[in-house]
């Protein structure tokens, strides 16, 4: 039994075999497979070569045609090598008689031929050296590299350990197997825990070595409220999660009581409980928490679940499917936010050297109005059918608001020109999420039909705290003074306007922060489907007089971690029940 500590993400307990995704930019760890599992083995193996061959081939030819025999040279000494039996013949070996996995058998083989090279010191050696890792890491993206789809195929139920998870990865995957997730970079706001407490499944984030320690198939328990992490677990152990787990599992049957009672505090202060969405298919899930409606589609998962960019249809499709599903009840679109960490950084001609400070979300529309109307002409369209409002993310100046609102003021022209039906009155508000929009909200309230206050980049920004980074995720807090100050002027600023304000980052579902942003004057949380029953029911046990004494009380502390467990401690007196299956223990 081993047992590591990350970040918690998304609660709940999970008890599960391993399911290990290899990263073929890092060492490959020796993994042994059993020897039933060598035949298999050794056609992935033969596959990833013969597809290696097949690629070096299109690249050779290419090559020779673009620039000529000699630069096309390299590349046959590649194919060269892959057909040469005294290379591949040590890598069959390494499977059948010492049974370690294939990209292993891949690895060390090319391996010691570098070092083999290296030994010989400078010049061409060196350059020999360099194509051998090149070669291996070829070779190993066809057996490793292929996360997403391997992910798609997960065909148990299974533990996903991995070095990290992209947007794209998660988008992919079988869910329907997945019982919780491991990785070993992310912060506390990075899209692994979304995505995790989207899907209800316990996550835990920065747990370093997890793709080491692990081999495929080990029993692995995850503590998504502690961060606990434990590879092959011993009985008592096991025993004492699957109590855990079970007291869990009442906990939130007992939630399920509160779904048709009013979300209000004690003290008969309404509180609307929307919705984070993903997908449309979530709809169903934040209807059954009680949510009453969509307060954060996030439609950048439509561009990230396929290879190519959606079309105007693909778009209306997903929201006349939401707008159906949400029988009359809002919808809030979000239009498209990639880039930074929902941007495969490697798809782009350039990457970004700093994408989270780049050309991501709105700026990256209005630089490709052709993709940014195809989505909004859809979101129209939508808005015929049922109340839909649009959202712009990542709005840092007026003028860009202005810009972006001049967009969709030229579709809406465009499609009544062509007879099309729209909401030609469409709600236009904008995420409060980048510091300079939160400290002049006055200007944007001027403007902006409603506010929805984006903690999980507000938090990032005001503190320069990368929300994905591990190695900073300590200093990641939504309780930081700053960040405070910050919602507090935007609630402040959209009454003065006279506009609606929300909160809809991770925070809002975050039960120790909802007594703070009631406390600062929010009337509108917007959370993922699993949160929402035990938000609502910490709504329901305090008063909002309360919750103001809570921020005073947490304004008077001097350090983010006083505050952070001050916060718990508040709120585990309200509802305890929330914490206490691991308290108890
Ligand atoms: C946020 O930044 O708080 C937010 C809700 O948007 P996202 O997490 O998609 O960046
Ligand atoms: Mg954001």
């Amino acid at each position: 039994m081993r047992e590591l500590r990350g970040i918690p993400v998304s609660p709940g307990v999970a008890i599960g075999s391993a399911f290990v995704v290899e990263d073929q930019k890092r060492r490959i760890p020796k993994r042994a497979i059993a020897p039933a599992d060598a035949p298999a083995e050794l056609a992935r193996l033969d596959s990833a070569l013969r597809a290696s061959i097949a690629e070096l081939t299109a690249v050779r030819a290419h090559t020779k045609a673009e620039l000529g025999d000699e630069a096309a040279k390299i590349f046959s000494f590649h194919i060269g090598m892959l057909a040469d039996k005294s290379l591949t013949l040590p890598m069959r070996h390494a499977v059948e008689n010492d049974l370690v996995t294939a990209e292993y058998a891949v690895f060390a083989t090319l391996q010691a031929l570098a070092d083999r090279f290296a030994a010989f010191g400078e010049g061409a050696f060196k350059t020999k050296v360099d194509d051998v890792n090149d070669l291996a890491q070829r070779v190993l993206k066809h057996l490793v590299g292929e996360s997403v789809s391997r992910l798609a195929n997960i065909k148990q139920p299974a533990v996903v350990l991995s070095r990290d998870l992209t947007p794209s990865q998660a988008a992919a995957f079988n869910r329907e197997h997945v019982l919780g997730f491991v990785t070993e970079a992310g912060g506390r706001t990075g899209h692994t825990g979304i995505f995790a407490r989207a899907l209800g499944i316990p996550a835990v984030v920065a747990c370093k070595q997890a793709t080491e320690l692990a081999t495929p198939g080990t029993p692995v328990i995850i503590d998504g409220e502690s961060g606990a992490v434990i590879l092959d677990p011993d009985l008592a152990t096991l025993a004492r999660y699957r109590k855990i787990r079970e007291r869990d599992r009442l906990f939130r049957l007992k939630l399920d009581d509160l779904r048709e009672l009013p979300c209000q505090t004690l003290d008969a202060v309404p509180i609307d409980l929307q919705g984070n969405i993903e997908f449309p298919e979530e709809i169903a899930q934040v209807l059954a928490a009680g949510g009453t409606g969509v307060g954060l589609y996030r439609t950048e998962y439509l561009y990230l679940a396929q290879d190519k960019e959606p079309t105007e249809e693909d778009h209306y499709q997903a929201y006349a499917r939401c707008v159906g599903l949400l029988g009359g009840r809002p919808l809030t679109i979000r239009t498209m936010d990639l880039g930074a960490d929902k941007y495969t950084q490697e798809r782009a001609d350039n990457p970004e050297r700093n994408p989270m400070l780049g050309c991501r979300s709105i700026r990256y529309c209005l630089q490709n109005p052709g993709l940014f109307k195809r989505q909004l002409r859809a979101i129209l369209r939508a808005s015929a059918l049922g109340p839909v409002r649009v959202m712009f993310p990542l709005v840092t100046t007026p003028e860009e608001f202005r810009r972006a609102r001049f967009v969709l003021n030229e579709v809406i022209e465009d499609l009544r020109d062509e007879g099309v039906a729209v909401d030609a009155n469409i709600k236009v508000g904008m995420m409060v999420e980048v510091p300079s929009a939160a400290i002049c909200a006055e200007m944007f309230a001027n403007q902006a039909d409603f506010f929805s206050i984006g903690t999980n980049d507000l938090v990032q920004y005001t503190l320069a705290v990368d929300r994905t980074n591990e190695q900073v995720a300590g200093m990641y807090n939504p309780a930081n003074p700053a960040v405070v100050a910050l919602v507090r002027n935007t609630v402040r600023a959209a009454s003065a306007g006279n506009i609606p304000v929300s909160c809809c980052g991770e925070s809002a579902g975050e039960l120790e922060y909802v007594m703070l942003l009631l406390g600062l004057g929010l009337r509108s949380l917007s959370a993922s489907a699993p949160a929402l029953p035990a938000v609502k029911r910490l709504v329901r046990s305090v008063t909002i007089e309360q919750c103001e004494q809570v921020v005073e009380k947490a304004s008077r502390l001097d350090s983010d971690a006083a505050v952070s467990s001050y916060l718990r401690d508040a709120t585990r007196k309200i509802i305890p029940e929330a914490f206490d299956g691991r308290s108890a223990e």
